[in-house]
């Protein structure tokens, strides 16, 4: 039993674990859930001897022992995960039976476990067992129930073409499909590629895109960006095998709605030509360096200068197969090291950055990458040698390419491709110590050093090479570190433990400081650090102007873990719920229990004192769902966005209502619609709740009110008002509404100001038409955040502001600052304002004198 049967066309996994199975959907940790590591299967243990499913050689132990993979015969990677967060343990709890090398049978006991010691120390003993190189199986068909370790049969798998003959032979046939206009504004670059490769991987046929003469593999995201698509380039998809019809037809059309892109952003602007630097200005001054702000802040510390050292690659192969063996537990080690730091960056409430390392793991199972590396290693080569032959190759092409979106891109081959580098050469990656008080200097700093940066000894940094948008500058600007890119090249002549201060806003480093200027420095950060504590320290405190007005401020947030920092910092409760970044990246639509879980995990962060707004689907417009295509449109703002997805799809609008009120008895629940213009919309909306109430018995008192971001919902707000519980503004979309200026574009966007008096005067009205029916109204676009907006708010009448999570300490201690009458005040003098920058000049005297 276990593995292939006998036409070879499937493998068959046994359970290594007795206890009940469960979808590997159903994993409360998305590295597993979303099927990043791959598919698979699920087990909730009650016994502790990890037994292999198959047959194959252990070609990973996880030094923490808590993971393994074995290989089958066939190639197919099964990996098993004892436990979820179960790195952390570092070995404690777990006795391995076998080593890296090691050829196992069906039932052979891999590891042994304590599942007292885990269960007390772990997140879960869930343990899952997934197949790492996905590409190779055509289908998984899972077990359920109750599984006995060693006899049931867990997962059956379907090996694609390669790996077996099917019995029955389907034709095959060559498809090519028309000219397919790419209407991305940036073309093919990382994002779209990866989800047209996803999609094609589902495809045995080989698929190619064709583009001015040259092809590509359309499973393979280096081999697309290698192809330079931009936009309105034309391609050409060409499919070869069994299924080529279904394949051409699928992609193009999903070329076409955009690969999960909003179609109508702004084209790009023409860039110039890559090999030069941003123009930036040299300094005449030896001890002043220029570069561009990547991450804000100023810092005074000492000069480190930053070196990558090379590691030393053997030619010579130990062995095919050996080499094999060594490229495969390399592989592994760097995709456990990456889903561990995504789940780092998620935990940290930086769900963003997390998709940086999840397209790094997506670039070890590029199939050009590994076919190179495949290739070289037959010649006679060792992996380590091949393997860095291969990504090389593939960053030097995308270099070449005049497309600095791509050529960041080559960044991230590079360091994926190091990471693997350092595994199979066991070279000790063991970091130099940094002395602490650092400003880094280096040619270039790759994601994952900058998210490993040591925040007690790196005060900031700043390189060379790279730009604002570069990887390294976003994880900066995250996590606060101050930083300089593409800083003149001189830096790295900079002797080691220099005096600098680094001023990341300006984009300048300037050496040999005086006394004086450092300790004018460090008297302003003392300052502010002393008013951060200051409003730390009072963040629990609730929010009341010196004249004794309360006012509620609560979070923005899109997910559990920006629930629970909320509570921390302070938060009453959740303003605003964006729950479309829940499942921005899904390829399906979730399912209703699978959104239940997540607005109850929140909702029990809070607890039952606080409110948690939760707003439904705001889908269209800049935010497209890849697991809902909507139609293009040629206005999408103006288009089917928000409440207007009942017409297009009622059936996920309801579902997802009902998942929403399953967290109705563990914090104070209210749902919110986005987009609302029309009363007709509101009543729907109402209904649809009611409705599901009385489907799912829910009694809990359920507060529905709506958004008001289109001029319409303001200009009527006393007649919505009789129909709502409360109203949140959404400034950013009726700045955009009320200014006609589209919310994202690149040279208008400093005229979207939500002070603008028009915009000041429909809050009010909101205000009003609110108070008259004693409803609550709250802002929660970014507005609500700003220093300079909060009196103005409060003034117009404002309850409550519902801020970023990081700004809710200071949003408190800035409203207690506040006399309601002064407020007041400024706000009717702001309305007889003709521009916002008006507006600004007069909140800016208002809060000098306010001290
Ligand atoms: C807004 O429009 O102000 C708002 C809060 O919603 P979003 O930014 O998500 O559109
Ligand atoms: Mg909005």
């Amino acid at each position: 039993m276990g593995n292939s049967n006998s036409a070879n066309e499937f493998i068959i996994l046994l359970a290594p674990l007795s206890g009940p199975l469960v979808p590997i959907t159903k994993v409360p940790d998305p590295t597993f859930a979303e099927k990043m590591v791959g598919d698979g299967i699920s087990i909730d243990p009650v016994t502790e001897t990890l037994l292999s499913p198959c047959k194959g050689k252990v070609t990973l132990l996880h030094k923490s022992h808590h993971a393994l993979t074995i290989t089958t015969p066939e190639g197919i990677e099964v990996l098993i995960h004892i436990g979820l967060d179960t790195v952390n343990l570092k070995g404690k709890g777990f006795t391995p039976k076998v080593k890296e090398g090691d050829t196992v049978n069906t039932g052979d006991t891999l590891i042994v476990f304590d599942a007292d010691f885990l269960t007390k120390n772990a997140a879960s003993l869930l343990t899952q067992i997934v197949i790492s190189n996905g590409e190779k199986i055509a289908e998984y068909l899972p077990s359920s129930g109750m599984a006995e370790a060693g006899k049931t049969e867990i997962l059956k798998l379907k090996l694609i073409k390669a790996n077996y003959v099917p019995e029955q032979k389907e034709e095959s046939s060559s498809l090519e499909s028309q000219d397919i206009r790419i209407l991305n504004p940036q073309g093919l670059h990382a994002r779209p590629t990866a989800v047209l490769t996803n999609s094609a991987k589902r495809f045995a046929s080989d698929i190619k895109m064709l583009k001015d003469g040259r092809e590509a593999n359309a499973k393979s995201v280096v081999a697309i960006m290698g192809l330079d698509v931009k936009y309105q380039d034309r391609i050409r998809l060409r499919a070869n095998g069994t299924d080529a019809a279904q394949a051409i037809e699928s992609l193009q059309s999903l070329i076409r709605s955009g690969l999960g892109e909003s179609l109508h952003g702004a084209p790009p602007e023409p860039k110039p030509p890559l090999q030069q630097k941003p123009d930036i200005e040299k300094s005449s001054d030896p001890n002043i360096l220029k570069g561009v702000s990547a991450s804000p802040g100023i810092v005074a510390g000492k000069i480190y200068r930053l070196k990558q050292d090379d590691i030393e690659i053997k030619e010579e192969s130990e062995g095919r197969t050996k080499e094999r063996e060594k490229f495969l537990s390399a592989l592994n080690k760097s995709k456990i090291e990456l889903s561990e730091l995504q789940n780092r960056l998620r935990n940290s409430a930086d769900v963003g950055k997390a998709a940086i390392f999840a397209a790094h793991q997506e670039l070890l199972e590029d199939p050009d990458l590994l076919a190179a590396t495949e290739e070289d290693m037959s010649a006679g080569k060792s992996a380590a040698f091949s393997w860095h032959q291969a990504y090389n190759a593939q960053a030097d092409i995308l270099r070449n390419l005049n497309n600095e979106l791509l050529a960041g891109r080559a960044n991230d081959i590079l360091d994926v491709g190091r990471r693997v580098l350092v595994h199979l050469t066991g070279e000790n990656a063991a970091k130099k110590e940094i002395p602490p008080g650092s400003i880094l200097v280096a040619e270039d700093l790759s994601p994952s050093d900058t998210a490993s940066l040591d925040r007690g000894r790196v005060l900031g940094f700043c390189t060379t090479g790279g730009g604002a948008t570069s990887h390294a500058s976003i994880l900066a600007r995250s996590a606060g570190i101050p930083a300089i890119a593409a800083i003149e090249e001189r830096a790295l002549e900079i002797k080691q433990e220099t005096m600098a201060i680094l001023d990341g806003d300006r984009g300048e480093l300037r050496l040999n400081p005086t006394q004086d200027e450092i300790d004018r420095l460090n008297e302003l950060q003392n300052k502010i650090a002393l008013e951060r504590k200051k409003n730390l320290e009072e963040a629990s405190a609730p929010a009341v102007t010196a004249d004794g007005h309360r006012v509620k401020v609560v979070a923005n947030i899109s997910g559990l873990a920006e629930a629970e920092e909320s509570v921390r910092l302070g938060g009453e409760g959740v303003g605003l719920l964006r729950s479309e970044f829940l499942f921005l990246q899904r390829s399906e639509a979730p399912s209703g229990e699978e959104q239940a879980a997540v607005y109850t995990a929140i909702a029990q962060a809070l607890g039952k004192d606080r409110d948690l707004v939760v707003r439904t689907l705001d889908v269209g417009g800049d935010k497209p769902l890849a697991y809902m295509p909507l139609p293009s449109e040629v206005n999408p703002f103006l288009g089917v966005r928000g409440i207007r997805l009942n017409m297009v799809a009622p059936e996920l609008l309801q579902s997802q209502i009902g998942a929403i009120l399953s967290a109705s008895p563990y914090s104070k629940l209210h749902i919110m619609f986005p987009m609302v213009s029309t009363i007709e919309e509101i009543r729907l909306a109402r209904k649809m709740v009611e409705q599901q109430k009385k489907e799912l018995a829910i009694n809990n008192e359920v507060s529905v009110g709506i958004m008001v971001e289109v001029p319409s919902a303001a200009v009527l707000a006393e007649a919505f008002a009789a129909e709502v519980d409360f109203f949140s503004i959404g400034t950013n979309d009726l700045t955009q509404y009320t200014l006609a200026i589209d919310r994202g574009h690149p040279r208008l966007a400093k005229m979207a100001d939500g002070l603008h008096p028009a915009v000041l005067s429909l809050i009010a009205k909101t205000a009003e038409g609110a108070h008259k029916h004693g409803k609550w109204v709250g802002v929660c676009g970014g507005l609500a955040s700003e220093k300079a907006a909060i009196p103005i708010l409060i003034g117009l009448g404002v309850d409550e502001l519902s801020v970023s999570v990081a700004a809710l300490p200071q949003v408190k201690a800035e409203i207690r600052s506040l006399n309601l009458e002064d407020c007041r005040n400024l706000a009717q003098n702001a309305l007889k304002m003709m521009s916002a920058a008006d507006v600004r000049k007069m909140a800016a005297a208002f809060l000098e004198n306010n001290g």
